[in-house]
């Protein structure tokens, strides 16, 4: 039976494949049952991911960073202990035993059991400790997988007819996609501006986020059709509404194929302003994507996605490289470097830092700040890849003045050792600060005063300013970059900013919407950054526009208050 099911469609166009049903480890574990004679196999596979995570603990306890908080390795002494009760290390070897039952699936009965009795504590401490259970079982179930959370099958020529339905990915998850063809992928949860979302965008095939219940409504192989633009699933497609969209599907990559001529066109507007459009990345081999759409330089690069889906650290050498690969190829345009954004929804496999708002919390510079020893390789490998080419370095989520100040020092001490020991990086390297946080904003003389140049995170500075959680989708509705808080922020920056001949780029997902182009252009913006999809349709937008036509309109928007007012004179401005 046909139907259709209603999200928010974070990346365009149209993908008709087969639903493939992506399991997560918490949320769905197979249920089989083992023959006899392989029953003490299975409980010996038990003990052994038990094991490596008690080792992978031990470890970690033992190289607790001294700059690290105390309660770093309480939480990890805690996990230690959960571990090693005999509630989760012996009693599911029973249940393996007595029910003839695979491993995680008995780790699942115990952990819903132990669950159940922490629901029944009423002290509010203790019951908080569930989410440590879960988190321990977490990681057992990754052992028992032999594999760090989800990770897609190898490669085939199937897979571009394969559409992934998840109940949630991580933007871990979603990364490990980009060595993927899938036709499209689809998830319960996420908001428009969540670092799935985005993650999800780079990838320039049509997803769509907070479908809620697609996951369990949709079964595996069901012919799907995605409309990403709309942000609805067709599940069971009859023959004429398959036919509407095949055909769709082929105009608008009709369209897409005539805008890539653009390739070489630079950004004016028809009244002669010229305009820098770059490129948002996450690994160096998105350059070649970034190039083959006209980009002129990187804006932003996700420097942390390097840090991701892995065990260990990338050391000096290997972030050298991934720097230095991606300048080189840019050839000599600049290449826009983020320090790692690392924290909130982006955690390393080793973090076990747990609070209940991380997105307030040891996020970006100021997880960077706690950790000097780990932030100090980066910039090392950062200033030595600026010999090859371009480099820029950005602060991400700057909130005051000591967070530069510190930053400099740190810089100032790696260039140092970098002269010791005889090493040639660019001495003139600029060096640029996010600007995501309200205050920042606000307080912008803080840091115009000390940086080379800005860049707006409004992903972040609409998370902060209306106080929506960006990965929440039961708050996604209320995303609205029109807000008169937001556009009211947005000609602040960039008219202190003017002031004060500080360049200012925005590299949120604002910049590729271009609904906003003219807005953004009128409210003085010069350079944007966004994903390389979005690159052609913004620059025919703004081939097309004429900057002294919307001035007017655009200041009428900043004393507008009526969101209907405001989306009419969007409507004039586009027009
Ligand atoms: C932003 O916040 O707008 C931004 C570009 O950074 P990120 O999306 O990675 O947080
Ligand atoms: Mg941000």
């Amino acid at each position: 039976m046909s139907f259709t099911i209603h999200g928010i469609g974070v990346s365009g166009g149209i993908a008709i494949g087969h639903a493939h049903l992506v399991s997560h480890a918490r949320l769905e574990v197979a249920h089989y049952l083992v023959p006899p004679y392989q029953v003490s196999e299975e409980s010996a596979r038990f003990d052994s991911a038990v094991r490596t995570v008690r080792a992978e603990f031990e470890t970690l306890h033992a190289n607790v960073p001294a700059a690290a908080p105390a309660e770093f390795a309480a939480f990890i002494n805690l996990h230690l202990m959960i571990l090693n009760d005999s509630t989760l290390s012996v009693v599911p070897r029973t249940i393996i035993e007595n029910e003839q039952c695979n491993a995680e699936w008995a780790l699942k009965v115990q952990m819903d059991a132990l669950l159940a009795q922490f629901d029944e504590i009423e002290d509010g401490y203790l019951r908080e400790r569930k989410t440590d259970v879960i988190q321990v079982v977490e990681r057992v179930m990754k052992a028992l997988s032999g594999q760090p959370g989800y990770v897609p099958p190898p490669s085939t020529d199937a897979e571009q007819d394969l559409i992934l339905v998840a109940h949630d990915l991580s933007p871990a998850d979603v990364v490990q996609f980009k060595q993927h063809q899938f036709a499209s992928f689809i998830t319960d949860l996420g908001g428009t501006t969540s670092h799935t979302a985005v993650v999800a965008r780079s990838l320039n095939i049509p997803s769509i986020v907070a479908l809620h219940r697609a996951r369990q409504l949709i079964r595996e192989s069901e012919l799907l059709i995605i409309d990403g633009t709309q942000g609805v699933v067709i599940v069971d497609p009859d023959q004429q509404v398959l036919a509407e969209y095949r055909l769709r599907q082929h105009q608008f990559d009709i369209e897409r194929q005539k805008l890539k001529r653009l390739k070489n066109t630079r950004a004016t507007t028809l009244d002669g302003i010229t305009v820098e459009l770059h490129a948002n990345i996450e690994l160096p081999d998105d350059v070649a994507e970034a190039r083959e759409n006209g980009a002129t330089g990187i804006g932003l690069f996700r420097s942390e996605f390097l840090f991701l889906n892995r065990n260990d650290l990338p050391d000096e050498d290997e972030q050298f490289e991934a720097y230095r690969r991606a300048t080189q190829e840019m050839d000599g345009l600049p290449v826009t470097i983020r320090t790692y954004d690392l924290g909130a929804d982006k955690q390393t496999d080793d973090a076990q830092r747990i609070t209940t708002n991380p997105a307030l919390g040891l996020r970006a510079i100021r997880l960077c700040l706690t950790e000097p020893q780990r932030f100090l390789i980066q910039l090392r490998a950062l200033l030595r890849a600026s010999h090859y080419g371009k480099i820029n370095i950005l602060i991400p989520m700057l909130m005051n003045a000591s967070e530069t100040d510190q930053t400099l020092l740190l810089l100032a001490r790696a260039k140092q050792s970098l002269d010791e020991e005889g090493i040639p990086y660019d001495c003139g390297i600029l060096v640029g600060g996010m600007i995501e946080v309200p205050a920042a904003a606000l307080a912008l003389g803080l840091f115009t005063g000390k940086l080379d140049f800005l860049s707006i995170g409004t992903n972040d500075l609409i998370q902060y300013t209306l106080a929506i959680d960006r990965t929440d989708d039961t708050v996604a509705h209320l995303y609205d970059p029109l807000h008169p808080a937001i556009l009211n922020l947005l000609a602040h920056i960039l008219k202190t900013a003017g002031k004060a001949k500080v360049p200012v780029a925005l590299c949120g997902e604002m910049a590729g919407d271009v609904s906003l182009t003219r807005l953004l252009l009128a409210l003085g913006l010069r350079q944007f950054s966004m994903h390389s999809a979005h690159l052609p349709d913004v620059k025919q937008r703004i081939l097309n526009s004429t900057l002294k036509d919307i001035q007017p309109l655009a200041r009428k928007m900043l004393r507008a208050n009526d969101p209907r007012k405001l989306q009419a004179l969007l409507d004039r401005i586009n027009a």
